[in-house]
């Protein structure tokens, strides 16, 4: 039988607002493996004043560009060298260069990558939808309407778009996704860990759709 004492080393790519970060929660919450946002670890530097990294992370987070490979690098793989990473985890919103992909690549011994599958018109039709109030909460035309249009349900203040969810901006987010993903996808297609899941499917379905091949891997890896 093939020991594998990290079962769950795992990576979960997919355009904006394909739920990509909710099935990594969904992932790790079912097996129990910690659950590593790369955005999040970046957060938390930025918002704490003591970190020695907070300015230089702040200076490209706050423009929107993506923070120098080696510094991420560095974060991510001091991350899943902790003790809670013993049987693996499922890592969101990294890597996200080519450079990265080949870095966790050498350090992990990678086990599923999953690609979670929307087209750009859907991704479009998702984010353009969006409706927010100023305090945060939000809706969507189609998917979760208020029930008065233009008010939310919660607070009662009026709803606006956000100037990022504006379709012209989205296809540029979009533009950008594809140019820095697509040699990652054609990386990891290339080693043979790429699994394609439709994310144009209920938020359950896409989970079942990843569990039963999570599942039926294991059980191939453990039945022989
Ligand atoms: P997110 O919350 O995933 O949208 O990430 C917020 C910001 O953190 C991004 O706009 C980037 O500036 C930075 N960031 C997140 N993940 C990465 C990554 N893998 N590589 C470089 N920068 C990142």
């Amino acid at each position: 039988m093939h020991q594998n004492s990290k079962p769950f080393e795992i990576i979960v790519l997919g355009p904006p607002v394909s739920g990509k970060g909710t099935q990594a929660r969904l992932i790790s919450v079912t097996f129990d493996i910690p659950h590593i946002s790369a955005g999040q670890i970046l957060h938390t530097i930025k918002a704490d004043a003591n970190h020695p990294l907070a300015q230089e992370v702040a200076q490209y987070m706050d423009r929107g560009s993506l923070v120098p490979d080696e510094l991420v690098n560095n974060l991510v793989l001091e991350r899943i060298k902790q003790d809670d990473c013993q049987y693996g985890y499922v890592l969101d919103g990294y890597p996200r260069t080519l450079e990265q992909a080949e870095v966790i690549d050498g350090a992990a011994d990678l086990d599923y990558v999953f690609l979670i599958n929307v087209s750009d018109e859907v991704v479009i039709e998702r984010i353009s939808g969006r409706r927010v109030c100023k305090n945060g909460h939000t809706w969507h035309l189609k998917y979760s309407p208020t029930k008065a249009e233009g008010v939310c349900d919660t607070c009662g203040e009026s709803l606006f778009q956000r100037d990022d969810d504006k379709e012209e901006v989205v296809r540029v987010r979009l533009e950008t996704f594809h140019k820095n993903t697509q040699p990652i996808i054609d990386f990891y297609e290339k080693e043979g860990v790429l699994i394609k899941i439709n994310g144009e499917q209920h938020i359950e379905q896409v989970f079942q759709e990843a569990v039963r091949y999570l599942v039926y891997d294991l059980r191939n890896k453990t039945i022989k």
